[in-house]
């Protein structure tokens, strides 16, 4: 079997595959660098601290307990096992679900057939895209995903993180534009998290304003539009 580095795990939650019960595996490695990234330490890409096997014998005892295993990261798509460990996991009797920011489109697309959901990072408009990730190519193959997701009949959510300093009222109802654009009927506007993240310095709240209140605008466009707060 090819590798797949697993960083970490989170045995069994609510949160992550909607209406499921669920195990979290993940992924140690990314290919972005964003500014609010709460897992920094999965972000190197190298060994990871759990043996695929020691994970398996792990799960093979929560069949029936558990319903679902999402592979989150890191980004998971950047793990050249991925797609056996998935298969492995379907074999089991677990559904799927993938976390991903999008940015490995090729890649996204040839695995989607195999997940019964997505949550998927739309991170930026393209004007704060490059200053959020760290990577120029990112908004360009996110949109290239965004495309193969809404076309597939697997559930999904889109999700974007808020931090006030990063993303104004603005380039957030610029984003609000873009995926009504694309049809997209259900997003997630995450509440940034102060804490262990890559850029320290996005702690400071020197630039605040309130999500609740530009909900109303924001959901011109996409009506079904949470907020999730951490
Ligand atoms: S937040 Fe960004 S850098 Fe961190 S794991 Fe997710 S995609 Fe990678």
């Amino acid at each position: 079997m090819k590798a797949i580095q697993i960083g970490g795990i989170t045995p069994l939650t609510t949160i992550d595959f909607p209406d499921h019960l669920a195990t979290v595996l993940y992924c140690q490695g990314c290919n972005l660098r964003c500014q609010y990234c709460h897992n920094p330490e999965l972000i190197k890409i190298c060994s990871g601290a759990y043996q695929w096997l020691a994970i398996q014998h792990f799960l093979t005892r929560r069949v029936n307990l558990v319903e679902a295993i999402v592979f989150s990261g890191g980004e998971p798509l950047i793990q050249p096992g991925l797609v056996e460990a998935i298969q492995w996991c379907k074999q089991q009797g677990f559904k799927v679900g993938l976390h991903t920011s999008g940015s490995l489109p090729k890649h996204f697309k040839a695995i989607l057939p195999q997940l019964d959901w997505v949550g998927f990072d739309y991170k930026a408009p393209p004007s704060v895209a490059t200053v959020i990730t760290g990577n120029r190519a990112y908004y360009k193959k996110c949109l290239s995903s965004l495309n193969s997701l809404l076309q597939s009949n697997i559930p999904y959510e889109i999700r974007t993180t808020i931090n006030c300093q990063l993303l104004s009222p603005d380039q957030l109802l610029s984003i609000a534009v873009t995926l009504a654009s694309y049809k997209v009927k259900h997003w997630i506007l995450q509440s940034f998290r102060p804490g262990n993240i890559l850029n320290t310095e996005l702690n400071q709240k020197s630039h605040y304003y309130h999500l609740e209140q530009l909900l109303p605008d924001i959901k011109q466009y996409v009506a079904n539009t949470q907020i999730r707060y951490y």
